[in-house]
Formats: structure tokens, C-alpha cells, sequence
């Protein structure tokens, strides 16, 4: 039995504008009331987690409990498979202090280019998201979604955040970085069936734990 979300009320543990943007969107639908972890002043904690999962309940558990209020997070990232798939979990660390995303898709691209990778097939890669919602006592639920594609170089689009210019999901011929997000998500609310790795991760969200919001 996954535990339901009750509280009108929800903490968003995410420092990231993009990612702000996008949950705000998603959970538009249930009227919660969002406020981020950085419009309270909490702490971000170290994301000290050897995978997706483990950062998200991290980030999410530690908003929750010093809050006393339920907390949603997301942990993601871009795993490009010739590269063993990095960045993964570094994908933050990878464009540094800065948040120089065009300086870590060069990174990924020269990358690439030593390690020959050249068609599509040879530059697989996929987005990761990991949802977790907390509470203050400490339960969790979390949830992974998924979305596969390739890296094109040079980037495509100014749209969206972070890798979304350098990733054309599979079967489409544009990039996250040329979609609006209503495209990136490709929800049902809006004829799709889930596109993004972070709408992905929502959906089962949405089926385990929200129905008693609606
Ligand atoms: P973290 O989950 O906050 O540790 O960081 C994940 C990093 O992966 C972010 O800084 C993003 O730039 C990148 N990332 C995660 N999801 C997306 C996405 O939907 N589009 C583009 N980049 C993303």
C-alpha cells in the first residue's frame, strides 16, 4: 500500500529553477499550494547518494523533517551510455559553480568525438528523474521514470533547461530544447501518454499517492 497524500500544503526540495518550473506544472492540476525549499531558507543537504533514488529521499526527507510538512524532490540527470553513463548523477556537477550547461554539453560532445561515437546508435543515452515525497515522519515513497534517446551536437533549441538541447528523445525529430514543456512532458492532460523522464516519474506518482487529492 503506497501512502496518500493528504495536505494541501507541499514543499518542493529542489534549488533548480527548471526543475521548480516543471513540478509547479505538473501538480498544477491538484490545487497544492508549492513553496521551494529556497523560498523557506532551508539547508540543501549533500547529496551524498550513490544513485537517483538515494539523493531524491535525501533532499526530500531532510526538507520534511525541518519542515514538518510533507516534501516532493526530484534527483536527476543524463546518462549518455559511451560514456559509462556519465554524467548520471554528477550531471549538476558536470557544468560546475557557474551552471555552465553549454560548457558540459561541449564536455559530453568532446567526449564523444574521442571515444568515435558518430550515428545515433553510438550515442545513446537516456534522462533519469526520481521522485520522492517525504513526510516529517520519515516515510517515503519514490518513483523512476525514464526517457531514452541520442545526443545531437551542435545543441538544438533554447527552450526548456540544463541538457535539454542536446537530447532528441527517441522517435522525434525535436529536441527537449525545441518543445514547449507541455510537449516535454507529453502528458494525457494534453493527448500524450508521458514523454519526459520527470512526467514519467510523475504519472506513477500520480497513481500511487494522489488520488485522494482529486
Ligand atoms: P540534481 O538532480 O538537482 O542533482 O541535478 C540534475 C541535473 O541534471 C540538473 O542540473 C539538470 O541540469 C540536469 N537535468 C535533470 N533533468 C533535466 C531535464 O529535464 N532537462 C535537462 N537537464 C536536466
Amino acid at each position: 500500500m503506497h501512502r496518500q497524500l493528504t495536505e494541501r500544503r507541499l514543499i518542493l526540495a529542489s534549488h533548480n529553477s527548471g526543475k521548480l518550473v516543471e513540478m509547479r506544472e505538473l501538480m498544477h492540476p491538484y490545487g497544492v499550494e508549492i513553496v521551494s525549499a529556497s523560498e523557506l531558507g532551508l539547508p540543501e543537504p549533500d547529496e551524498t547518494g550513490l544513485t537517483f533514488k538515494e539523493n531524491a529521499e535525501i533532499k526530500a526527507l531532510a526538507s520534511a523533517t525541518s519542515a514538518g510538512l510533507p516534501a516532493l524532490s526530484d534527483d536527476s540527470g543524463l546518462c549518455v551510455d559511451a560514456l559509462g553513463g556519465d554524467p548520471g548523477i554528477y550531471s549538476a556537477r558536470w557544468a560546475g559553480d557557474t551552471k555552465d550547461f553549454g560548457a558540459a554539453m561541449r564536455k559530453i560532445e568532446d567526449l564523444l568525438q574521442q571515444a568515435g561515437a558518430k550515428t545515433p546508435q553510438q550515442r545513446k543515452a537516456h534522462f533519469v528523474s526520481a521522485l520522492t515525497l517525504a513526510w516529517p515522519d520519515g516515510h517515503c515513497e519514490t518513483f523512476e521514470g525514464m526517457v531514452y534517446g541520442s545526443i545531437v551536437s551542435p545543441p538544438r533549441g533554447n527552450l526548456g533547461f540544463g541538457y535539454d538541447a542536446c537530447f532528441l528523445p527517441d522517435e522525434h525529430s525535436r529536441s527537449f530544447g525545441e518543445m514547449t514543456s507541455h510537449e516535454k512532458h507529453g502528458l494525457p492532460r494534453d493527448g500524450g501518454q508521458g514523454l519526459s523522464h520527470r512526467a514519467r516519474a510523475f504519472q506513477m506518482l500520480e497513481k500511487a499517492c494522489l488520488t485522494g487529492l482529486k
